[in-house]
């Protein structure tokens, strides 16, 4: 049920694709500029309309172009050497995006390692949040599959030993 995948998030067919957005949610680099090219400009003229978003919340819009049906956008923190709290905003991230998918039905989600990239957060202690966070939220029964998508195979690497070291 929890599945790790390399790849593309944009070309997932999943009921939602978690982005990992700035606060303002109006866009930028990495997985964030890849959902809104694939989207369409849809997207971003429906993220203006959301007043941004807090590190560790999350917000749901429509997919408009991607085949996912959601986009849920989550702002992960910035790394500032693990005292500013962030450990518990990494894992309220995969939470709070949880939560939408249930209160929307969408029972298959994919999310990207937030955080890893330009938010500099040290990968392995991400993929760890990332798995123990997922096994345990609550409504997981609601949810059928939950895609850890890796943009290359050593951070599959990383999830897939955090998946085995979690059992
Ligand atoms: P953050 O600002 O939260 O660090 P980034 O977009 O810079 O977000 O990076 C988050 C992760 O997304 C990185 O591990 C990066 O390799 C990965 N990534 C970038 N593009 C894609 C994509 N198209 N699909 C899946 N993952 C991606």
């Amino acid at each position: 049920m929890i599945q790790v995948q390399v790849g593309d998030i944009t070309r997932l067919e999943v009921d939602a694709i978690v982005n990992a957005a700035n606060s303002s949610l109006l866009g930028g680099g990495g997985v964030d500029g890849a959902i809104h090219r694939a989207a369409g400009p849809e997207l971003l003229a429906y993220c203006r309309g959301l007043g941004g978003c807090e590190t560790g919340d999350a917000k749901i819009t429509p997919g408009f172009r991607l085949p996912a049906r959601y986009v849920i956008h989550t702002v992960g923190p910035v790394w500032r050497g693990g005292d500013a709290g962030e450990p518990d905003l990494l894992a309220s991230c995969y939470r709070r995006s949880l939560e939408l998918a249930v209160e929307n039905a969408a029972v298959s989600i994919a999310f990207p390692c937030i955080s890893t990239g330009v938010y500099g957060y040290p990968k392995s202690a991400a993929a760890e949040i990332a798995v123990a966070t997922v096994r345990d939220f609550a409504r997981l029964d609601a949810i059928e599959q939950v895609v850890l998508c890796c943009f290359d195979e050593p951070a599959a690497i990383l999830h897939r030993r955090a998946l085995e070291d979690n059992q």
